[in-house]
């Protein structure tokens, strides 16, 4: 989420304190939508953090802030106000826009989200996607607008 520092997000291995969870959640309970789904799916989101790799700090932080979005729809907690798939200007935009994106990579090959994980134990590369997938990162987005838009 964007309230979400950005010093955590570089840095996902740190754990969320219960207090900074807490200011979380309490910006979320404003939320008019299913107030319960919606404090599941920051959960999903903020429990990521803690076990995802961040390429030794080498990954952007829209990828993994991707990452975590991505785990929360895969979870079922998408909510209604995120993005269709299909929007956003850039791969790395993060959260609903890269999650979305990321669904599409994962459709391609079931596993890539974790798969793209466990290569960012050591470092990071954009080439990981032609590693796992064939294609750059880049013609994977060209793909994705052009099939949903
Ligand atoms: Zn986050």
């Amino acid at each position: 989420m964007e309230d979400l520092p950005a010093k955590l997000s570089s840095r996902p291995k740190e754990r969320p304190t219960s207090e900074f969870i807490h200011r979380n959640l309490r910006r979320h309970c404003d939320y008019s939508g299913n107030v319960k789904t919606e404090i599941t799916g920051v959960l999903y989101h903020e429990m990521t953090h803690i076990w995802q790799w961040n390429g030794n700090g080498r990954a952007s932080g829209g990828l993994i802030e991707g990452i975590a979005d991505f785990v929360r729809l895969k979870a079922g907690y998408a909510p209604s106000h995120w993005v269709a798939p299909g929007q956003g200007n850039r791969w790395d935009q993060g959260y609903d826009i890269t999650a979305r994106f990321l669904d599409y990579c994962n459709s391609l090959k079931n596993g890539f989200v974790a798969e793209l994980n466990m290569k960012m134990k050591n470092g990071y590369s954009n080439d990981f996607f032609a590693q796992l997938l064939g294609k750059t990162v880049d013609q994977l987005w060209s793909d994705y607008k052009a099939k949903f838009n």
